[in-house]
């Protein structure tokens, strides 16, 4: 091998070693890479999750601005319904024997599903034919109303109807009416509100204008707004004979539901 030759592959080897090296580096400069860039990664991932976040959160709360812009409630509307009467106490006693507290607990359970429905939270002053007073209370009519106005100032509704049948000397009296507090704006306007939901049923016998009222307990005691809704004369024999009837107990509940859907609007 001339000197020529040798020296040439003993070149040829560094650059082997040289290319060897090069090549270890560039394996450990990849690794590096590699752990650099799974770090970016891991970064890039953490910030889009932040700013994601950022967005919902900005979202949300444009929405909830929005909503309260448009006038729509932003929580869930709270309503209480109050089936009057219970235990034993009847309410009045239709000309077909209809106990009034049977009809109004019947409205109030079927009322109740079709405003849960429509995404308002209802909380019920009975729920079984017993009234709110204890066997032991001398005066069960003022406790069991008292209890009511407790209840009721304790959830702090945004409304309250109390469901009752009315009764009347003259058989030929008929027709739901709607009872409100005599100063309560508000409780003017729903009841006004539920008034024309009622006064526009076919089955309707007598449209009725809402009335404003200074003597109830409950509309004294209350201080939300809060109506009494006699949905109708247990004293007349053909409104008696329909609201024992589920079909029109349905019909009052579902126009009820709407009346106060529009209301809370
Ligand atoms: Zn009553």
């Amino acid at each position: 091998m001339s000197e020529d030759m040798s020296r040439k592959n003993g070149t040829s080897e560094n650059f082997h070693k040289s290319i060897f090296r090069v090549s270890g580096l560039h394996k450990a400069s990849q690794q590096l890479q590699q752990s650099k860039d799974s770090r970016i990664d891991r970064l890039v991932q953490y910030l889009m999750m932040v700013l994601m976040f950022v967005a919902i959160s900005a979202l949300a709360i444009s929405n909830t601005e929005a909503s309260a812009k448009l006038g729509l409630p932003v929580e869930r509307p709270v309503v209480v319904l109050d089936a009057g009467h219970g235990g034993v106490d009847p309410g009045k006693i239709g000309v077909n024997s209809a106990l009034e507290k049977e009809v109004n607990l019947s409205i109030v359970m079927k009322l109740k599903e079709y405003l849960e429905a429509n995404d308002v939270t209802v909380h019920l002053t009975r729920e079984t034919d017993d009234g709110l007073y204890d066997e032991t209370d001398s005066n069960k009519k003022v406790s069991d109303l008292s209890r009511r106005c407790e209840l009721i100032e304790e959830i702090q509704p945004d409304i309250v109807v109390s469901i009752h049948q009315n009764s009347y000397s003259h058989s030929t009296v008929c027709g739901p009416q709607i009872f409100y507090y005599k100063t309560s704006e508000k409780g003017r306007e729903l009841a006004e509100t539920l008034q024309a939901r009622l006064n526009a049923m076919p089955e309707c016998l007598k449209q009725r204008v809402a009335k404003a009222n200074g003597d109830y307990y409950l509309l004294l005691n209350v201080s939300c707004p809060i109506v009494i809704a006699e949905t109708g004369f247990l004293s007349n024999w053909e409104e008696a004979q329909m609201l024992v009837t589920e079909e029109h107990q349905e019909r009052l509940a579902w126009e009820l539901c709407m009346g106060i859907l529009e209301y809370l609007r």
